[in-house]
């Protein structure tokens, strides 16, 4: 079977792994290879072992050397559970992570996976009903997109829950506070911490003489990746200092190779509008249910979504949704506190 993803040299031992898997409900991220002259640096693994081992059968078409650094750009789960495949295979292999990662991973990582583990079955089942019924989650008629995304969906789910019972969590062995800078060989690796975004520990890989910047979920494409581990209110700012680093190349978590600023700058656009429109609706004292009535983003779901039925139904369900509870609870700490959220 082919593996799922598109192999794309960027530089001198720099390959871009670009999944093919469609923009769906369940994702399988991008991976880099940085590859030097005595060792290799992976950016990020994947949802599943399985996933995590074709990746690695790649890089040794590539090279023999070991690989020294898996950075993980954040820990959600589809860019860490295949660690293990590189401790197994390298063990001297060194994890890099944002510091705050040891803090949420075991926690709040940690109760999104037993919410994944135990819906998981439950939501193929959904898939594959829906595929039956030939309608999609709001009773609509299923379009092929959605059909082809839901296909998808139900191979990525099926993987993950088919090692569940043996999930073997990889903290990182090397901490990133701000910045670390490696030097492998004549290149200088950048690995840093921008502000919080899609979580609280979203680090970006920066090549400053390539001029490459490889973005974790701050850049997902065709619909942004908000989510409900995200910072709406610093999202925004956040992004405009990845912007200020004036890369030329940018590697998303998910999504195809960007050229220029267009879809940053849209990115930038949206996020900065939900912090005004939330802060506006904070200001005015409105309640959760009232800021989710007057948070408008139907302009920006038009952007990205188009006509499109299921990039809609992503749009609503990974940005509007989760961006309006995350920045309530961002403006209102002692409602997010007392769990009446
Ligand atoms: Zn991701």
């Amino acid at each position: 079977m082919k593996a799922n993803f598109n192999v794309e040299k960027l530089g001198n031992g720099i390959y871009a792994l670009i999944r093919t898997e469609p923009a769906s409900l369940w994702f399988n991220p991008n991976n880099i290879f940085i590859i030097g002259d005595k060792y290799a640096i992976v950016v990020d693994s994947n949802i599943s072992s399985e996933y995590t081992r074709e990746v690695l059968a790649e890089l040794k078409k590539l090279t023999d050397k070991p690989v020294k650094y898996v950075i993980n750009t954040h820990w959600h789960e589809d860019h860490i559970i295949g660690n293990r495949v590189y401790r197994d295979a390298f063990p001297g292999v060194q994890f890099i992570g944002h510091r705050s990662t040891l803090t949420d991973l075991p926690t709040i990582g940690a109760a999104n996976r037993e919410g994944s583990v135990q819906n998981g079955r439950g939501f193929i089942g959904r898939l594959e009903a829906n595929i039956e019924k030939g309608e999609d989650f709001e009773g609509k008629k299923l379009t092929e997109e959605e059909k082809i995304g839901y296909t998808s969906d139900i191979a990525l789910v099926s993987s993950y829950l088919a090692e569940s019972t043996k999930f073997d969590i990889i903290l990182p062995t090397v901490l990133v506070d701000d910045k670390l800078e490696l030097k492998q060989g004549k290149r200088t690796i950048d690995i840093l911490f921008l502000g919080r975004a899609h979580t609280g520990a979203d680090l970006i890989v920066f090549l400053p003489n390539e001029e490459i910047a490889i973005t974790g979920d701050l850049i997902v494409h065709p619909v942004p990746l908000v989510g409900s581990t995200s910072y709406p209110l610093e999202y925004g700012a956040t992004l405009e200092k990845l912007r200020g680093l004036k890369a030329k190349i940018y590697v998303p978590g998910h999504g195809p190779i960007m050229r220029d600023d267009t879809y940053l700058n849209s990115m930038i656009a949206l996020m900065n509008s939900i912090k005004r429109q939330a802060e506006a609706s904070a200001k005015r004292g409105e309640t959760f249910e009232q800021m989710r009535g007057s948070v408008n983003l139907e302009e920006f779901r038009r952007a990205f979504a188009g006509e499109s039925q299921h990039r809609s139904f992503i749009f609503r369900n990974y940005v509007t949704l989760p961006a309006v509870a995350a920045a309530y609870r961002q403006l209102n700490p002692s409602a997010a506190a007392s769990g009446s959220l």
